[in-house]
């Protein structure tokens, strides 16, 4: 079997806002992969996604050396890093939260592995079909999984935002669900925050993995189209193309 190489690409935005609350991680070394938005206003989001983008690589490869295998590997490092953002956010205000979302993927063996705690979502493009990989935790999500709202009436709730699992989140006991695939050669994988995500259509990635040649340039323009488009929010886009060596 023809061994798979990947290339990749990044970009984060500012937008207009006052920072950057968003981080991502891109390690072509240990094939991992990640998207953080973070929560809290200020300088704790930042911190937050921070942390998040700090710790999840290092308990992640720690327990890879140590032959753990790798969808418990996952877990171990998010469960890390939620546990090091609630006690970050201790000194926060009441009322006032401290988070961040985690979009993650890993490349091993031969497998990819990909998690998402809060919104930040994961896509796999494959032969002009696109899945989402992830499930977004926020209420309105979970009100349209329980039959009480329509996916239209969710995309203009105000709970659309209000996420339920993240990191930094004390009930997070259940943690994330791990998607594997098995990659092949010409999938695109695309990790964005929310400030892209809801920009974009199916139509789009499907019409942009169909074009792309360089996955940096990609990246760079989805990331235009979505500000481009009115994301008044942070925006961050990774992209792994995996292709035959
Ligand atoms: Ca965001």
């Amino acid at each position: 079997m023809a061994e798979i190489v990947l290339r990749v690409g990044s970009c984060t935005a500012q937008g207009v806002r006052p920072n950057n609350e968003d981080r991502c991680v891109v390690d072509l070394d240990h094939h991992l992969f990640l998207v953080a938005d973070g929560m809290g206003g200020q300088e704790r989001g930042e911190l937050a996604s921070g942390m998040a983008a700090e710790i999840i690589p290092k308990v992640l490869q720690d327990r890879l050396a140590a032959s753990t295998p790798a969808e418990e590997a996952m877990r171990a490092a998010l469960s890390s890093a939620n546990d090091a953002i609630v006690d970050a956010g201790k000194v926060q205000p009441e009322g006032r939260r401290m988070g961040t979302t985690a979009v993650m993927a890993l490349h091993f063996r031969d497998q990819c592995y990909v998690a998402g705690l809060g919104d930040s979502r994961a896509y796999l493009i494959r032969n002009d079909k696109v899945d989402q990989l992830t499930v977004d935790h926020s209420v309105a999500q979970a009100l349209v999984a329980s039959g009480a709202l329509t996916p239209e009436d969710a995309r203009h709730s105000p709970y659309q935002h209000v996420l339920h699992k993240f990191l930094g989140c004390t009930g997070m006991a259940e943690g994330a669900e791990i998607r594997p695939f098995q990659p092949e050669a010409g999938d695109r994988l695309l990790l964005g925050s929310d400030g892209l995500t809801n920009h974009l259509s199916d139509h789009d990635l499907i019409e942009g993995a169909r074009d792309m040649r360089d996955p940096q340039e990609w990246a760079d323009q989805l990331v235009k189209l979505a500000l481009e488009r009115g994301s008044r929010d942070n925006v961050t886009c990774v992209i792994v193309a995996f292709e035959r060596s």
